[in-house]
C-alpha cells in the first residue's frame, strides 16, 4: 500500500515537473515576440501615446550616440535632414551610421540628406560629420559661423571667438571641401519653406558668442500645426534674448513663437539651458534629451523637475529610452515610438516573465498538494 501511494506521488510530480518544463519553454519562447509584448502593455499603461508611426508623414529620428547629438528627419515631402553628426569616438560614430543604414534609410533607396544641419564646432556635434559627408550624398550643408585658421584668412574674419582650431573640426571642414555639396553659413535667413512644412531659424541672433555652444541655430520645424523646436546646445543667453524679442518678457509667455510642442532640450539636458521662463514660453508636450546619463552630470535634475513640474508629459531621455522615433501624422497626430516609456519606468518582458513565471510554477505544484495531504 505505502509503495503504491510513493509510486503515485512520484508520477504526480514528473508530471507536475513535465508541465512546468513545458510552461516555462513557452513562457520562455515569448522572448521572440518581446518588443510587441512591451509596446502593447506600454501602449496600455500610457495611452496618450500611441506607438504606431506608420500615419507619420514627419518623422523624427533621435539617435542615441551617447552624450551627444544626431537627429535624423524623415521629412513630409520625402526628402532627409541630418541635425549633428555624434560624437568624436568610434563607438558613436558606429552608433550613429549603423542607425542610419538600418533603421532610417529604406533598403535600396538612395541615402541621401538634402540638408545637414552642424549646430556648432563642438566634438559631441561634429564628430561624425567628416564620415556622413563620405558615407552619405549631402545635398546642402547648413554650418555655423565658426571657421579654420586657414578659413578665417579667406574670410577676412578676425575675432578668434570664431575660429576653431579643433582637428575634429578641421576634418570636417576637409569633407565639406571633399565632398563638394552646398554650403551655407545658417543665420536666422536660413528658413527652409514648402507648401506643407517650415523650419524657420530664429536664433542665432549674433554673429559672435564668447560661448560656443551659442553659436547653434535654435530652429522650429512647423507640420500640421505641431511644432518642434530644435536646440543644440543653445545656452541661457540665447534663451534669453528670444524671450525678449517674442514674449517682451512680459511674464505672460503668449508668444505663438515661441508656443512649441515637441522640444529637443537643449545641451543635453544641462542646466545651462531650459531656463524656467524659456520652458514656461514653450509649454511643450513632449522634451527630448539627447545624453548618455553620465557625463558631465546630464541632465541635470534641477531641469528634469523643471520640464515636469510645467507639465511637460512625456520626457524622453537616449540614455533610458535608446533610439526616440517620434512621428507627425497629416491631422497633427504625434506618436511616439520608444516600446520603453518616460521618467526611468516601462514594463519589461523579463519582469512579465518573473512574474507570470513564479505564479505559474506555485499552481503547478501546489495545487492538489492540500487535497491529498487531507486524505
Ligand atoms: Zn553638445
Amino acid at each position: 500500500m505505502a509503495k503504491e501511494k510513493n509510486e503515485k506521488s512520484y508520477k504526480g510530480l514528473m508530471i507536475r515537473i513535465i508541465v512546468a518544463i513545458i510552461f516555462l519553454g513557452l513562457l520562455f519562447s515569448t522572448y521572440f515576440i518581446k518588443d510587441d509584448i512591451e509596446t502593447y502593455l506600454n501602449s496600455i499603461f500610457y495611452p496618450e501615446v500611441s506607438n504606431d508611426i506608420s500615419n507619420s508623414k514627419l518623422v523624427m529620428h533621435f539617435i542615441n550616440v551617447g552624450n551627444a547629438d544626431a537627429i535624423a528627419i524623415e521629412l513630409p515631402n520625402g526628402e532627409h535632414m541630418l541635425i549633428d553628426s555624434g560624437d568624436n569616438n568610434n563607438t558613436s560614430r558606429e552608433a550613429l551610421i549603423s542607425y542610419l543604414d538600418n533603421n532610417f534609410f529604406e533598403s535600396g533607396e538612395e541615402k541621401t540628406f538634402d540638408y545637414f544641419v552642424l549646430t556648432h564646432s563642438d566634438a559631441d556635434h561634429v564628430g561624425g560629420a567628416a564620415l556622413v559627408l563620405q558615407t552619405y550624398k549631402i545635398e546642402k550643408c547648413f554650418r555655423p559661423n565658426q571657421y579654420t585658421e586657414a578659413e578665417a584668412v579667406e574670410y577676412n574674419i578676425t575675432d578668434s571667438k570664431n575660429i576653431v582650431t579643433t582637428q575634429v573640426f578641421q576634418r570636417f571642414v576637409n569633407a565639406l571641401e571633399e565632398e563638394n555639396c552646398e554650403v551655407e553659413f545658417f543665420t536666422v535667413n536660413s528658413d527652409i519653406n514648402f507648401s506643407d512644412f517650415d523650419i524657420n531659424f530664429i536664433a542665432p541672433l549674433e554673429t559672435t558668442y564668447s560661448d560656443v555652444n551659442n553659436y547653434s541655430p535654435v530652429m522650429i520645424l512647423t507640420y500640421a500645426g505641431v511644432k518642434t523646436m530644435f536646440t543644440g546646445d543653445a545656452e541661457k543667453e540665447v534663451e534669453e534674448a528670444l524671450l525678449n524679442l517674442y514674449d517682451g518678457y512680459t511674464g505672460e509667455y503668449a508668444s505663438s513663437v515661441l508656443d512649441i510642442d515637441i522640444l529637443k532640450v537643449g545641451h543635453h539636458g544641462s542646466d545651462t539651458s531650459s531656463t524656467e521662463n524659456f520652458i514656461k514660453a514653450l509649454t511643450p508636450s513632449y522634451a527630448v534629451i539627447c545624453t548618455d546619463g553620465e557625463a558631465y552630470g546630464h541632465p541635470s535634475q534641477t531641469v528634469l523637475n523643471r520640464l515636469e513640474n510645467n507639465g511637460v508629459k512625456n520626457i524622453y531621455r537616449t540614455d533610458l529610452n535608446g533610439n526616440i522615433i517620434i512621428g507627425v501624422s497629416e491631422d497633427g497626430v504625434i506618436s511616439a515610438n520608444l516600446g520603453t516609456y518616460t521618467k526611468g519606468f516601462k514594463i519589461e518582458w523579463y519582469q512579465l516573465v518573473l512574474l507570470i513565471g513564479t505564479i505559474g510554477l506555485v499552481i503547478i505544484f501546489s495545487v492538489g498538494v492540500k487535497r491529498k495531504k487531507k486524505r
